[in-house]
């Protein structure tokens, strides 16, 4: 990883959700976005960025996991966006249409999106979604930043097997991240924080 300033935690305000383009917040600061498969650990990771528990509960409210959600990172100025979770397994194909029609506008919409961070529970291989969200953000320019979750549930010879296979799924190469023992937290805010500034260079290298 790069040397850059590391935010000991996000300052992130909840400022309100939207289902269309019509609902996004009118300011022009930076946003970075989060994606990843529902129980991928995106809340998790989200509370543990921000140093408090209650963070992405907002996101879990029922009615309200179709969303998306807005953050507001008061210390450096940027918005961290929340997208719908996917690949619900028993999800109907009509809500899973929705989901995805939701994120397509929003990556394909916001003109002030700088970086998306796409999450992946470290035990799964990438699928077309995680190849299609890949695909969109390098034909926007946009900085992708690919973290494993959940890398505790893994023993060492297992965990570097893994690592092997996701690196070379083509996406680029993975941080580790894990919100039980805090592996990978600051990589991952180092990142963040690059995102947001625009100086991560390449997609894939933090
Ligand atoms: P989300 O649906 O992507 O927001 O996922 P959650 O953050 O709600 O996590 C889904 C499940 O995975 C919950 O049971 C979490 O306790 C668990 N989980 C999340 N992150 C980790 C992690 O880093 N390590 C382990 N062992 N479990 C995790």
């Amino acid at each position: 990883m790069r040397s850059g300033p590391k935010p000991e935690r996000l300052r992130l305000d909840y400022t309100g959700s939207a289902a269309t383009a019509a609902e996004y917040p009118a300011w022009a600061i930076a946003e970075v976005a989060v994606a990843g498969r529902s129980n991928c650990g995106k809340s998790s990771l989200l509370n543990c960025l921000g140093g408090r528990s209650d963070l992405a509960r907002v996101s879990k409210t029922p009615g309200r996991t179709q969303r998306i959600h807005f953050f507001r990172e008061t210390a450096l100025d940027f918005a961290l966006v929340d997208l719908p979770g996917y690949g619900f397994a028993r999800v109907s194909k009509a809500d899973r249409a929705r989901f995805a029609a939701a994120v397509d506008e929003y990556l394909r919409e916001r003109r002030n999106l700088r970086g998306l961070v796409l999450l992946l529970d470290v035990r799964r291989t990438p699928e077309a979604e995680e190849h299609m969200l890949a695909e969109f953000t390098a034909s926007r320019g946009i900085r992708l930043l690919l973290v494993a979750t959940k890398v505790d549930k893994l023993g060492r010879a297992e965990r570097a097997r893994r690592f092997r296979e996701l690196d070379s799924a083509g996406l680029g190469r993975w941080v580790g991240f894990s919100s039980i023992s805090r592996e990978g937290r600051d990589e991952v805010l180092r990142g963040v924080a690059a995102l947001a500034s625009g100086q991560m260079e390449n997609a894939g290298e933090v």
